[in-house]
């Protein structure tokens, strides 16, 4: 059995690994980072924390004997990326990348690009405004530095401890999220700037059209630089390249 290793945390890692698990000749490992307190299901194996730098990725890749490692992480995710980049030249395994394309503004959305979560925050300025944030939790913490906003965040996993400022609503939801939902979610809320990061995909673009069709600003957090690898932007193209890298020996049932 060769051993491929997918970096996950995504929509299309899980589908990746629902793609390759088919393939009996391969043994494959799904990594989580473990920032939800219930993962969802994958149809592989799955380990879970960090490994311990770059120096612990390399470790890990000798000793589970892995041939091919896949970074399906999040575009938002640069340091593990970093890492795989780092650890897989290093451990001569090969490494592909797949990362969905972002979003590009379109005639009506009102975008603010934001270069770091500082500049986020700072975007929404100095009066009171009424904010969605649909950040992770490490992003969400730093909007306490602007108190006088009224605020609507939604995550994963509850914020806990929640945001210290004195208005905050919360909404728990994993997604997809459509477009309608968030509109009328954001009309409740009387939204008036959405705060987000450039994830691209379908998923989560709800609130970048809802935002659109409502005529709101959305404060855009640029995607951080990623490592210059091999890349394709989608899960049939990381099968092409995995069937081609790792031709397969014998198929299952198809
Ligand atoms: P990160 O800042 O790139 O990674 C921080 C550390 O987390 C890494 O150094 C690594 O620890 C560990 N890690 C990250 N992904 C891992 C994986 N797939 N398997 C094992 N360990 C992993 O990434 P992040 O903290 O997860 O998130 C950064 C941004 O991505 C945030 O904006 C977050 O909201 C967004 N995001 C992440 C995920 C996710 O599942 N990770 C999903 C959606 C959105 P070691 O150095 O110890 O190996």
């Amino acid at each position: 059995m060769r051993h491929v290793l997918i970096l996950g945390g995504t929509a299309e890692a899980r589908q990746l690994a629902g793609r390759l698990v088919r393939r009996r000749d391969l043994a494959i490992t799904l990594s989580l980072a473990g920032r939800t307190a219930v993962p969802a299901e994958q149809p592989v194996p799955v380990r879970i924390g960090g490994f311990g730098g770059p120096d612990g990725l390399a470790a890990y890749l000798m000793a589970q004997q892995i041939e091919l490692v896949i970074d399906a992480t999040h575009p938002y995710a640069a340091v593990m990326s970093a890492h795989a980049a780092e650890a897989a030249a290093r451990s001569k395994v090969r490494l592909l990348a797949l990362r969905r394309p972002p979003w590009t503004a379109i005639d009506g959305d009102l975008w603010i690009e934001a270069g770091t979560i500082g500049d986020a925050v700072r975007a929404l300025g100095a009066a009171p405004r009424r904010a969605f944030l649909a950040l992770g939790r490490k992003e969400v913490d730093a909007f306490a530095a602007a108190p006088q906003h009224d605020y609507l965040i939604r995550s994963v996993d509850p914020i806990d401890p929640p945001l210290r400022v004195p208005r905050a609503r919360y909404v728990i939801g994993r997604g997809p999220f459509g477009e309608a939902d968030d509109r009328a979610l954001m009309a409740r809320h009387q939204t008036n700037v959405v705060v987000a990061k450039n994830s691209g995909g379908e998923a989560t673009y709800g609130k970048i059209a809802a935002a659109r069709s409502l005529g709101i600003e959305v404060v855009m957090l640029r995607r951080p630089v990623l490592p210059a690898v091999t890349a394709v932007e989608t899960v049939q193209d990381a099968v092409g390249w995995l069937d081609h890298e790792l031709p397969p020996i014998t198929e299952r049932g198809v």
